[in-house]
């Protein structure tokens, strides 16, 4: 099969950082184009925006979209519309509802609608979903604290409506939580703290359940400074589970049973090269719901304004 040729679509941090290299490694999968208000790369066609692209670009198979979410939906739209397949970054829209229409026009174009959840491929992930399987979990506590300036500075959108907030990193958490959990859970409480002079929230804690009750809480906190947490400690019946490093470590009952490097995005792109060729999607909205519901029953406070 000949390599899909993919644009990227936004070229900000995310896009250089992880997408570029990663297309770069991966078997089946050539950078063809770039649309960006703002940045090029020498000797790779680039465009101003997505409708350039399409209309006087090369030909493109797909186009990966590293935009902020807000503006995402409608560059899906018009990608789907000329049969192109679409990778999405997470948070995969602004809302839940906006995805319906898109994973439609993909299902009738025959087209892949992929909505990626980077930290479900850190290295210890589906290790940890397969030793909780065997388990019975008794309580589940999430801690994802970061410090907002060093990994999201200047960006702007974050602090919009859509944007998240907190919710941004928080979601990596909670993509991990619905994957490594057999069952189905949701939000049952919800504190989220808003800067006075922001529109998205610098603080979340939440409580989640399952059918059967199980107590999962999580705490995103952007005003982290010093040491950073992206830890999911599990209790079992047979010890406990940690997942720290935002995925990248497994330690189970004491032991150490993984410590690997970060290989998300690789591992992306391969996931995304099957699906085209397989001629189907995979797009699961579990983390962006509990992040709505969380929006839905949170009881909110105010907090002191937040200047980057
Ligand atoms: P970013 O550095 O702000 O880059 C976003 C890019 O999108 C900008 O460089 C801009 O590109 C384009 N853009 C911004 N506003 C736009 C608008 N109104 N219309 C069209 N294009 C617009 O953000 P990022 O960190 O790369 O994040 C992008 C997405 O990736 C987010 O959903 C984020 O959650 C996800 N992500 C980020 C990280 C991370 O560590 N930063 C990790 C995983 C996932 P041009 O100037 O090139 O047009």
């Amino acid at each position: 099969m000949n390599p899909i040729r993919i644009a990227i679509v936004g070229f900000g941090k995310i896009a250089r950082d992880q997408h570029l290299p990663a297309i770069a490694a991966t078997d089946g999968v050539t950078l063809a184009a770039i649309a960006s208000r703002n940045a090029s790369l020498a000797n790779i066609p680039h465009f101003a925006t997505i409708d350039d692209l399409l209309r006087e670009g090369p030909a493109i198979d797909a186009v990966a979209l590293c935009t902020p979410p807000q503006v995402r939906r409608v560059q899906a739209l018009k990608a789907l519309a000329a049969g192109k397949h679409v990778m999405l970054e997470k948070p995969p829209g602004a809302t839940v509802g906006e995805l319906d229409p898109l994973i439609a026009l993909a299902a009738k174009n025959g087209r892949t609608l992929f909505a990626t959840w980077h930290s479900r491929f850190a290295p210890a992930v589906e290790p940890a979903r397969e030793w909780l399987a065997a388990r019975r979990i008794e309580k589940v506590a999430i801690s994802w604290k970061e410090d907002v300036r060093v990994w999201h500075p200047g960006q702007g959108w974050i602090w919009e409506p859509g944007g998240l907030g907190v919710f941004d990193p928080g979601i990596n958490a909670l993509s991990i939580l619905t994957r490594i959990l057999a069952q189905p859970v949701f939000v049952t409480g919800a504190e989220l703290s808003f800067p006075a002079n922001r529109a998205a929230p610098i603080a979340a804690r939440l409580s989640l359940a399952d059918a059967a009750g199980l107590s999962i809480s999580a705490e995103f906190d952007f005003r982290q400074t010093g040491s950073q947490s992206w830890d999911i400690v599990v209790d079992t019946d047979d010890g406990p589970l940690t997942l720290s490093g935002g995925g990248a470590r497994l330690a189970a009952r004491h032991q150490v049973l993984v410590d690997a490097p970060e290989a998300e995005y690789p591992g992306l792109y391969r996931r995304f090269v099957e699906l085209v060729a397989a001629g189907t999607s995979d797009v699961d909205l579990a983390p962006l719901r509990l992040v709505a519901d969380a929006f839905m029953l949170g009881s909110r406070r105010t907090v002191e304004p937040f200047e980057d």
